[in-house]
């Protein structure tokens, strides 16, 4: 069942999913090689935490920590530890804020330090893909347009590796409502958009091949290849006119540039 938000609802939305992005942003200013995930992690919680908000994922279905956390070949679901970053990994942070009865939820991929000119490349088709996604997130088109057009640009375009198992969401009072927004699919199939629909969308995308595996550790998707994966993802409404992105890049953009500890050159 699709929860259609109304404007008031929207506005608290709004609020909390710019939240998430100073909640990135926090993070972009420190990161750096040497720093651990698990210090990524308490960064990220203190800051939820003393901004009236609450972790969406700490313990969601169990989840062991406020913050999704994967490095390099780990897709999503990975959760902070000892593991130190270096010079020349990627992170995607995931994360999920819980305030005034709703769910902002976006994730941003980090370069620390130089990184290779292959993964780069594979950070900015993800984030370019993103908002091919969403510039089909308009009232009257259908989630396979979404989807075609993230699938269409990273696949056929770029000749990446489209994750196939997880999918974007609606997103409301739920981390994780109707209707599901996977990033392959055909035009014109699906779920229809409406105003007042939110949805999370999300692209996963491989350097090499779609497949991935579990962790033994019950939460890690690795790709099968054990090459790079990158993830983005906004919260999006959809209105009569333009897609009405309700999380932003912008402070963390800006963070990015402004440290010297990572890459932005995409
Ligand atoms: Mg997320
Ligand atoms: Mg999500």
């Amino acid at each position: 069942m699709i929860h259609y938000k109304t404007a008031a609802e929207i506005e608290i939305m709004r609020a909390t999913c710019l939240l998430v992005g100073k909640a990135h942003a926090a993070a972009a200013k420190a990161l750096k090689p040497g720093m651990t995930t698990q210090q990524v992690n308490d960064l990220v919680e203190a800051f939820i935490l003393d901004n009236g908000g609450k972790p969406s994922f700490k313990n969601y279905h169990g989840f062991p920590a406020a913050t999704c956390i994967s490095m390099n070949e780990a897709v999503v679901h990975g959760f902070p530890g000892a593991h130190t970053l270096k010079e020349g990994d990627i992170i995607s942070l995931d994360i999920g804020i819980y305030k005034n009865g709703f769910h902002g939820d976006s994730a941003y991929t980090y370069a620390i330090g130089e990184v290779s000119e292959e993964v780069k490349q594979l950070l900015k088709v993800t984030k370019a893909s993103l908002y091919v996604g969403i510039e089909k997130a308009r009232a009257g088109n259908r989630i396979g347009d979404i989807s075609h057009a993230i699938q269409m640009y990273t696949e056929k375009t770029h000749g990446y590796g489209v994750v196939r198992e997880l999918v974007g969401h609606g997103l409301g009072r739920d981390l994780h409502e109707d209707p599901q927004v996977p990033n392959y699919g055909k035009q014109g199939s699906g779920p229809k958009l409406k105003e007042g629909m939110v949805l999370a969308i999300e692209p996963m995308i491989n350097m090499g091949v779609k497949d991935i595996e579990q962790l033994s550790d019950g939460w890690t998707i690795l790709t099968k290849d054990r090459k790079p994966s990158a993830h983005f993802e906004h919260d999006v409404c959809i209105t009569k006119g333009d897609p009405d992105i309700l999380t932003s890049f912008a402070e963390i953009e800006q963070a990015e540039k402004a440290n010297s500890n990572l890459s932005w050159s995409y």
